[in-house]
């Protein structure tokens, strides 16, 4: 355990194995030959801390009683660096909306360096909103508070829920504002700003490798696969067209299982432009994400998307595909065969149709997979889920106490059936409407439900492991952040908590076991998120 950050022990592999740009002064540039420029964090007037993550604190080995400390704050608000910190800002590029974009970079967000832990492993730190670099464009580098606090809670949550995910260690007010036109109606407004420390193994995205081969930096496009394979996929073996094409393989593997993960709880990334689809597979670049309320596979929670729903809660994973094939266009200059590349995406392509049924079979707590009868069930399942308003989480997570033998009996009074969903549904004159559909399907459920061996305990103990109590509501995260803009943090640390063990029932917090409020239909940071940040 580290007992003070001046022992904090880093190995920036990184920067060792891969060329720096040589230009170190801090101006606006198109940067080649280089995966990364070198610049300091620029400083911020009254850092302090907010809040910090328990279990990454434990992870780090950083004890926690430094968290507290005027020096933790002023590290990770980018004011100080800690012996070994070397602090950069990485170079890629990215398809932005189904669009080349060219360099895009880490615009506000510099790495420190790969500390390594008690237990060997090494993880990178890096500073979102920490100031301009080389890659900021038009923007000022810095981030607000708003979307800070957001980032903060969701990766933890994501983690606590079993979705591979960047971490955050810690997050902090820097004591300065920031302008920011949240509704892009021409009228900015200055909001508290804050950094978020944030921890992976590695940031490396898909557009690390775009940008290269869009340029057609072969020889730098090699030494980057090569840095990956040695650094984060060892067990794939030595560099060259085999182990590219094992890469590839592995990457589409991890990015499949991950929107999978998505869909089981509801989370809608919101901005899925292929700078912010993570190489080893991690939810990354929590921007304008939400959760769908209601099961609602139309939903998108960027203004931005708004009119044409490329990042639709239901389109995730045909876009995880499209994301993939931009990597193995990327690939293609190392490998200059099409044909196996072809071949691993089909075969994901495929994986991700079964590894979607296999996810609904989980959250319905059916023994294995029927095709014969799962796959129409699943089917229904989600138009009925949008007969009417049916929130996502409680449906799911109130499903186990349906009573089957209730519901296969046909003189069963229809309210009885119902009774322990009731909470689910926003609006209760559809639901007189929709009802005889809704127990029609319900009534094909229980009668599945009956061909398996399961106990109903056993069943619900299952269905309780994929199928959240807590997810980070979009309300919920409002409500954090309109106290934490007035001083009061109470309920970033609330969250932060409840997400810690997001499966359990956790009784003093059933509060949070509520459908989205009405205030929060329409209210911005609640139904839409908007991408200033
Ligand atoms: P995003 O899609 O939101 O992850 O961001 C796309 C690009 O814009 C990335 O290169 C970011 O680093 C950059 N960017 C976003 N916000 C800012 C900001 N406030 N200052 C500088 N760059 C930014
Ligand atoms: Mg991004």
């Amino acid at each position: 355990m580290y007992q003070s950050l001046e022992a904090l022990r880093f190995d920036n592999h990184f920067l060792r194995e891969l060329p720096a740009d040589p230009e170190t002064a801090n101006f606006r540039r198109q940067v080649t030959g280089a995966c990364y420029s070198r610049v300091q964090a620029t400083p911020v007037q009254a850092p302090r801390l907010i809040a910090s993550s328990p279990e990454m604190l434990q992870a780090l080995g950083i004890d926690p009683a430094l968290a507290e400390t005027d020096a933790f704050a002023q590290i990770f608000a980018g004011n100080a660096l800690a012996p070994g910190m070397e602090p950069y800002a990485m170079c890629y590029g990215g398809h932005q909306f189904g669009n080349w974009a060219g360099q895009l970079g880490d615009g506000r967000a510099i790495n420190l360096g790969h500390l390594i832990t008690p237990d060997g492993q090494r993880q990178e730190l890096q500073l979102k909103g920490a100031g301009l670099t080389p890659y900021s464009r038009h923007a000022d580098g810095r981030a607000v508070l708003r979307s800070s606090i957001r980032e903060f809670l969701c990766s933890e949550a994501m983690h606590h829920l079993g979705v591979p995910t960047t971490r955050a260690l810690s997050l902090v007010a820097t004591g300065e504002q920031v302008v920011r036109d949240m509704f892009y109606d021409g009228r900015p407004r200055p909001e508290p700003g804050a950094v978020v420390c944030r921890v992976a193994p590695g940031f490396l995205r898909i557009g690390n490798f775009e940008l290269l081969a869009a340029r057609g930096e072969h020889p730098l496009l090699r030494q980057l696969a090569d840095y990956t394979l040695r650094h984060f996929y060892p067990e794939l073996g030595e560099p060259g067209p085999d182990a590219y094409l094992a890469l590839f393989d592995e990457i589409c593997r991890r990015n499949v299982d991950l929107v999978v993960h998505w869909m089981r709880v509801g989370f809608v990334h919101g901005v899925m432009n292929t700078d912010n689809m993570s190489i080893l597979g991690l939810t990354i670049d929590y921007g304008p994400y939400g959760w769908t309320d209601d099961f609602n596979l139309d939903w998108t929670p960027n203004t931005t998307d708004a009119e044409f729903r490329r990042y639709r809660f239901g389109a995730q994973p045909q876009v995880t595909l499209w994301n993939l094939v931009q990597l193995a266009n990327a690939l293609y200059p190392l490998i200059e065969q099409v044909e196996p590349l072809e071949a691993i995406l089909r075969k994901h392509q495929q994986a991700l149709g079964e590894k979607l049924d296999a996810m609904w079979v989980a959250k319905l707590g059916l023994e294995t997979f029927r095709p014969e009868t799962d796959a129409a069930l699943i089917q229904d399942l989600q138009k009925t889920l949008a007969l009417t308003e049916t929130d996502m989480t409680i449906f799911f997570r109130q499903l186990p106490e349906l009573d089957i033998d209730l519901a296969r009996n046909p003189d069963a009074d229809r309210h009885h059936i119902l009774a322990p969903l009731m909470e689910a549904w926003y609006k209760p004159d559809e639901l007189e409407l929709q009802g005889e559909a809704i127990l029609a399907w319900l009534r094909r459920y229980a009668e599945r439900l009956a061909q398996d061996a399961l106990s109903a305990e056993e069943r619900r103990a299952r269905m309780n492991q994929v199928n959240p109590k807590y997810v980070l509501r979009n309300y919920m995260a409002q409500q954090a952040i309109d106290a934490s803009e007035q001083g009061d943090h109470s309920l970033v640390h609330e969250l932060l908590d409840v997400m810690r063990r997001p499966y359990d029932e956790q009784p003093r917090y059933a509060h949070w076991f509520a459908r989205r409020p009405d205030w929060a239909r329409t209210k911005p940071g609640c139904s839409m998120l908007s991408c200033s940040s």
